[in-house]
């Protein structure tokens, strides 16, 4: 289970993996200008209470998929941001999901008592290719943030992140690999995806094949794949990586050690 927060909605495009963003594709349906960043009508969505008094949304709602209409660190969010910090802070018994690729900005409205990051905050950043991890990673993985990961979706070429993870893996909770949906999908390799994979392995961080994209290539033959289907082939391909240790600490040690179900879902990035 888990439940979505979109707390404001539009956002601009920022690199090469925005060009068929998913928000712009849907409000084009509406005649809507995704350009112009609203708050929602779901703003205060963690922090409202029924009759009883009680919280709408309880911990067995499951992770909070939050902003996936929008980047939680769009500018034209930056005054807003403070009230979502602090409901983040107010609702501790929730955890709150996020993709980010503006991590430069992440100090912008930051709360005072952030410290090394709040316990129940997972952010992930989004490198769709290798100039994106070159300039993005540097920045996101030096930021006090308690539950880190990294995303490339949609993965548009080979990516190197050895030097990152050899330095930051025990840092980082996972790495997302995945290919892009829609009519204008451009292609993703599964070679690339695998190299991905090795690396992970190579320095025991945590991967996770989420999905093939509408137009996969593996060895010399592209497959045209349906949206209902592109999780269930990337899961076929039996990738997935979680070393020991970290799994025998999930189970056995550490609670707090929380993995968003991201096999459930669908990432407009
Ligand atoms: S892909 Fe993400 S960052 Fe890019 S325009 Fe869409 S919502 Fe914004």
């Amino acid at each position: 289970m888990s439940t979505t927060w979109n707390l404001w909605h539009g956002c601009t495009k920022v690199s090469a993996g925005c060009r068929n963003c998913y928000v712009y594709r849907r409000d084009a349906e509406f005649g809507k200008d995704s350009s112009i960043v609203t708050k929602t009508k779901a703003f205060d969505l963690p922090i409202r209470k029924d009759r009883k008094g009680e919280y709408k949304v309880k911990p067995e709602d499951g992770v909070v998929y939050t902003c996936f209409t929008s980047d939680f660190f769009h500018p034209d969010a930056d005054e807003w941001r403070k009230d979502a910090w602090a409901m983040m802070r107010t609702r501790a018994d929730l955890d709150f999901f996020f993709v980010t690729k503006r991590p430069e900005r992440f100090h912008v409205n930051l709360p005072e008592d952030w410290g090394e990051g709040y316990k129940n905050v997972h952010i992930c950043c989004t490198c769709e290719n290798q100039y994106m991890a070159d300039k993005r990673l540097p920045i996101f993985l030096e930021l006090p943030i308690r539950h880190k990961s990294i995303i490339h979706e949609p993965m548009l070429g080979p990516i190197i992140i050895e030097r990152f993870i050899e330095k930051y893996g025990k840092e980082i909770d996972q790495v997302v690999c995945g290919g892009e949906s829609g009519e204008e999908a451009r292609l993703c390799d599964y070679a690339w995806v695998m190299d991905t994979m090795c690396q992970c392995v190579k320095y025991e961080v945590p991967f996770h094949f989420k999905q093939t994209g509408a137009n996969f290539k593996r060895g010399e033959q592209v497959y045209h794949i349906p949206r209902k289907d592109q999780q269930i082939q990337a899961a076929k391909a039996k990738i997935d990586y979680m070393p020991p240790e970290r799994l025998r600490k999930e189970l056995y040690e550490n609670e707090e050690q929380r993995y968003p179900d991201l096999y459930q879902l669908s990432l407009p990035l």
